[in-house]
């Protein structure tokens, strides 16, 4: 038996990286999983390859929820989970962010992340889950990515407000918070050879970068059952970055 047996769950960003990870595990454990990106060539490379249900669904656009709800709703006649995972990262000093980028930031991480909780949550059924993508910096700060720590920050708000105004109707909301992990956007192939190792062996106390399977074994786990009496936290998944500075 799998832990996700009978259940819909729509992943967001799921074309690759922690995204990718989650829609691969959630299938493992007999979900039905719906990949959404706007990155369409590999999104229906890996919905093919799983047995999962692609949409094409940009997280900022209202009318792209709708219509991609629609289709889940459709394919499967239920929905129960929802992955919000869609992100970006750009690296600027506050002093140096144009406004157009603050705000595209916003607009993918921040409202597209109330976009996904406002057009499912109506259409999910009692007892659903919702697990949101924060991150390490939206529990503290981290220079040169003001704009990104600002919506990962918020995101933990919505994720306190949305579980208190859905637990009626038993529906779950918790935040992941992810330090360093192992994918296209923290970049590691771009940095030169070992530097990457050394930064996270300096950094990190568990010593290494983490791996995009470790988040999707706690957005399982979020989205399981094996969380029944969880909602509306904050859970970091960093290798110990956040317990503070060793001096030894
Ligand atoms: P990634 O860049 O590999 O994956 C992000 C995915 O989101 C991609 O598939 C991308 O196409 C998709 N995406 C981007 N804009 C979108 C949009 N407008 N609509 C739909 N999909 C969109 O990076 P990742 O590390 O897998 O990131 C997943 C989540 O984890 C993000 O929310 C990110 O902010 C968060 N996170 C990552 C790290 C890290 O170190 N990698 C750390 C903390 C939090």
């Amino acid at each position: 038996m799998g832990k996700l047996d009978g259940r819909v769950v729509i992943v967001t960003g799921a074309a690759r990286g922690q995204g990718e990870q989650e829609a691969r595990l959630f299938r493992e454990e007999g979900a039905e999983v719906v990949v959404a990106d706007v990155l369409d060539e590999q999104g229906q490379g890996l919905a093919k390859e799983i047995g999962a249900l692609y949409v094409h669904l940009d997280v900022g656009r209202e009318e792209e929820w709708a219509a991609a709800v629609d289709a889940v709703v459709e394919a499967y006649g239920r929905v129960d989970g929802l992955v919000n995972n869609a992100g970006i990262l750009r690296f600027n000093t506050l002093l140096d962010t144009p406004l157009d980028e603050f705000m595209q930031i916003v607009k993918v991480n921040q409202v597209g992340c109330f976009l996904g909780i406002k057009a499912v949550a109506p259409r999910m059924s009692d007892g659903g889950t919702i697990v949101n993508t924060a991150s390490y910096t939206g529990v503290t700060g981290m220079a040169a990515v003001g704009a990104y720590a600002a919506t990962k920050h918020a995101i933990v708000g919505l994720t306190r407000v949305a579980a208190l105004e859905l637990a009626d109707r038993g529906i779950r909301v918790n935040a992941m918070c992810p330090g360093a992990i192992d994918t296209a956007m923290s970049n590691p192939d771009a940095a030169p050879e070992g530097a990457t190792d050394a930064l996270y062996r300096k950094l990190v106390p568990l010593g290494r970068i983490g791996r995009p399977e470790e988040v999707a074994r706690l957005a399982l786990f979020l989205t399981s059952e094996d969380s029944s009496y969880i909602t509306g936290q904050p859970f970091v998944i960093d290798g110990g970055w956040l317990a503070g500075v060793s001096i030894v």
